[in-house]
């Protein structure tokens, strides 16, 4: 499923629906269906970030060595990321936060942390809407700079890494993230922790995936998540996988060269 079948899904599902209330007089709430077909779309169309589509994804390394990179996306979030930091210390166990412009108003301490940790912060959009794939080349340069904007004023360091909200990429999106210099930074292994399914079902569905070179996608927005990356570095321990930072997996620079 590609961006350009979203909108022709949307459009034509519109005109279906247009038709049947007009002629047929239909309740208005039947227009939210089409949203809803672009959103289960979306979704699925998440899933096929490493296809290159649009643009080059970095989604996994091509090595035989047992080491694996840890993300985290959608925070910084006040309750949770401070979970999730304090669990990577213990296991001294590196991790890419792709944050959220939006969410760092208020949670400064927590970018600093982060970087502070050593981790590598990277950039997910400042609005992550809902709506977002349908920006055109300006407006996600807006988001994408705005976010680079707050995250450089804690930390004085420019942003290398991209990931695109739900994983979905656009001839736009695309222009904007070369425009910008950023490499977009993809997935192999998804949790889908933010589902409804248990940590066991989530840690069989990890467990299967793994493999030398992986990156994880996690959220860093649930105890549940929090849960999951403690079962999780126990069976990389186990199982002799070395976590490592995205940078050193995938041998690119995570910020710009600062003089
Ligand atoms: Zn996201």
């Amino acid at each position: 499923m590609t961006f350009k079948a979203s909108i022709y899904l949307f459009l034509i599902s519109t005109t279906f629906v247009a038709l049947l209330y007009y002629f047929f007089g239909i309740t208005i709430w039947w227009f939210a269906v089409p949203i809803l077909l672009v959103k289960a779309s979306i979704v699925y169309g998440s899933a096929y970030i490493s296809s290159d589509f649009y643009m080059k994804a970095f989604c996994n390394a091509e090595t035989t060595e047992k080491i694996i990179a840890l993300t985290f996306d959608d925070g910084p979030n006040r309750e949770f990321t401070p979970k999730v930091i304090k669990v990577l210390k213990e296991h001294s166990a590196p991790a890419t936060f792709f944050v959220i412009g939006k969410n760092i108003a208020g949670n400064e301490d927590i970018i600093e942390q982060i970087n502070s940790d050593k981790h590598i912060l990277g950039n997910h959009t400042f609005t992550h809407s809902f709506f977002i794939d349908f920006k055109n080349s300006r407006g996600f340069k807006k988001e994408i700079e705005q976010t680079e904007r707050a995250v450089k004023n804690i930390t004085g360091k420019k942003m290398n890494f991209f990931r695109p909200p739900y994983g979905v990429t656009t001839p736009h999106l695309a222009k904007a993230v070369k425009e910008l210099n950023y490499y977009t930074i993809g997935w192999d292994v998804r949790s889908l922790d933010t589902t409804n399914d248990s940590p066991e079902k989530i840690m069989k569905r990890i467990r299967k995936q793994i493999k030398p070179g992986s990156i994880i996608l996690f959220h860093d927005t649930s105890d549940k998540t929090v849960e999951i990356l403690k079962q999780t570095l126990n069976f990389a321990k186990e199982n002799g996988f070395k976590i490592v930072s995205t940078e050193r997996l995938l041998n690119l620079r995570t910020y710009e060269f600062q003089i």
